[in-house]
């Protein structure tokens, strides 16, 4: 579905993204974990179409996504500081993907509804986005990344505001309805533990370069080098 080729971001003289190979087959879920600034939001800003390439191809189904604007790749972005809109209530902040594909209006509030009770606030739709707790607004950004049903869901830290009790119960469900839409899902975290239970494959990244990639257990049993098995809490 997605193939990254000597994907290359520059700001300054440093590259933020340096040759970075990567593909995504469908229905799989990917995390990308790493140290802050070691590139991973730069990646999702690039494959959504948000940050040019300085060098290398994005394709996605094999199209070269160069020149491509955001609205037309298909993807879906959920963004690090989640950013639902204050002044709409839920139901808008849901719809507004799909609004902006010019959905008619009755199949919105359908839709909403439906990704509503999806996400587990069924009824939420009149409510005002500042009454609602942490985990209940993480939950509205997701709905509203899910709304146009995007190929590709890119999630960039999509728990990182809530306490670890609640991240482990929505990993689990988060897992269980990836798998229930057949979602092709590339996630960012830097909680390891977070990563291993969501993905089907890791990538760990090191100063914009992929410094390894393998299922959770093949990179929690034998991690590239030490730098992994650092990251990854190893004595080493
Ligand atoms: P974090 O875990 O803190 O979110 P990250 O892995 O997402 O980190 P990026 O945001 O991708 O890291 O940043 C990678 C590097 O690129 C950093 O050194 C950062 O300072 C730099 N960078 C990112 N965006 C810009 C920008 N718009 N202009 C200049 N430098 C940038
Ligand atoms: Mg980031």
């Amino acid at each position: 579905l997605l193939r990254l080729e000597d994907a290359t971001v520059r700001f300054g003289g440093r590259a933020a993204l340096d040759a970075v190979g990567l593909g995504v087959a469908e229905h799989e879920i990917v995390c990308v974990l790493g140290p802050s600034g070691s590139g991973k939001s730069t990646l999702l800003r690039a494959v959504a179409g948000l940050q040019p390439l300085d060098a290398g191809r994005i394709l996605l189904d094999g199209r070269d996504q160069a020149g491509v604007p955001a609205h037309k790749r298909g993807v879906g972005l959920m963004f690090q500081d989640h950013q639902l809109f204050p002044q709409r209530d839920v139901g808008g902040n849901v719809a507004f993907g799909l609004r902006m594909h010019g959905t008619p209006r009755a199949e919105q509030t359908r839709r909403v509804q439906e990704l509503l009770e999806l996400v587990g606030l069924p009824g939420a739709s009149g409510r005002a986005v500042a009454a609602l707790s942490g985990g209940e607004q993480q939950r509205v950004a997701l709905a509203r990344a899910l709304a146009p049903s995007p190929r590709l869901l890119m999630l960039d830290e999509p728990l990182g505001q809530l306490d670890r009790s609640l991240r482990e119960r929505l990993v689990v469900e988060l897992r269980e309805l990836f798998g229930r839409l057949g979602t092709t899902v590339l996630a960012v975290t830097h909680d390891q533990g977070e990563a291993f239970a969501l993905a089907d494959r890791v990538v760990v990244m090191r100063d914009g370069r992929i410094a390894q990639s393998g299922t959770p257990l093949e990179v929690w049993q034998r991690p590239a080098d030490a730098f992994v098995a650092r990251f990854l809490g190893f004595e080493n």
